[in-house]
């Protein structure tokens, strides 16, 4: 496995790969890799000559300064993990190699922007959208893999790539969870043991709410039950909790079986802010 801090390096390494006519799959990640992050390398690793792991804590998504200062650094054990994992390529770049000082371009999501993550972390996804754009560009692999974890993340890459034409396939992969439901993500490190037990409620009522929903019920009761179900659980502030076209993530008003909708949620366990979703069929 080789690795590089600098983008010079890496794009040279990268052009003689694919003159040889290696293709290149990419795994963009902020480290503090989980068996979830190892789903998207196994995929990556199955679906192309070369994988790239890119490991990079991007200031320019946090909206919270103290969730940048605490989100978990492990780089030691995720280096092992991804040799393990048989990726072939690590970039660990420093802040200064990918931004400039006087940058001034930023990305506009539209009303991607205005709902779900975005309402709540303001800025986030222009942050998302500039260093995944700044890694495709530097990167170039054919292939590039994203968790549906991060739904609306995904949805947004998927337009960034689409509507500024990056000749890169995306590709979605299943979340990962522990045997107790919770969805792997770096942010459960910070949890205590108690907390990481209360954390399951998210999923619990994800569950919940799809069984609802299944039988029949309409969308405000079973919004309405779920809110319900947070106010009177004291160790989680709920953020929000939408039922959403899996495509354009707007809300929807009324489910056809069969139709992609998802079940998305986010909130407060003590000071960690987790997030998951579902889908309904
Ligand atoms: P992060 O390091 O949190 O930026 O995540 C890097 C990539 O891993 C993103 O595409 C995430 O959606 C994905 N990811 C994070 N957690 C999971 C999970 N539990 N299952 C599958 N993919 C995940």
């Amino acid at each position: 496995m080789n690795t590089f801090k600098e983008i010079k390096s890496l794009v040279q390494h990268l052009n003689s790969k694919r003159l040889e006519g290696k293709t290149i799959g990419f795994v963009p990640t902020m480290g503090a890799l989980h068996n979830g992050h190892l789903k998207l390398i196994d995929a990556s690793v199955k679906g192309n000559d070369i994988t790239v792991c890119s490991i990079f804590i991007n200031p320019t998504q946090f909206n919270n300064p103290d969730d940048l200062k605490k989100y978990p650094r492990t780089l030691e054990n995720d280096l092992l993990e991804l040799e393990k994992a048989g990726c072939d390529i690590v970039f660990t770049p420093e802040v200064s190699e990918v931004y400039l000082e006087n940058r001034i371009v930023s990305f506009n999501f539209g009303y991607l922007e205005e709902i779900m993550e975005g309402k709540f972390r303001p800025g986030h996804f222009k942050g998302v959208g500039l260093v995944v754009a700044k890694l495709f560009n530097i990167v170039k692999p054919h292939r590039a893999y994203f968790g549906k974890k991060d739904l609306q993340q995904l949805v947004l890459i998927q337009k960034l790539a689409e509507e500024l034409n990056f000749d890169i396939d995306i590709k979605a992969i299943e979340t990962e969870r522990e045997a107790s439901g919770l969805a792997m993500s770096s942010r459960n490190e910070r949890l205590s043991a108690e907390e990481r037990r209360e954390a399951i409620f998210f999923y619990k009522s994800l569950q919940n709410a799809k069984r609802m929903l299944l039988e029949g019920k309409n969308i405000e009761e079973v919004k309405n039950v779920v809110f319900w179900d947070f106010q009177e659980n004291k160790h989680i502030a709920l953020e929000y909790f939408e039922i959403v076209d899996t495509h354009s993530l707007r809300e929807v008003a009324n489910i056809q079986r069969g139709d992609d909708v998802s079940l998305c949620i986010a909130g407060y366990v003590g000071k960690v802010r987790l997030i998951d979703n579902i889908s309904l069929f």
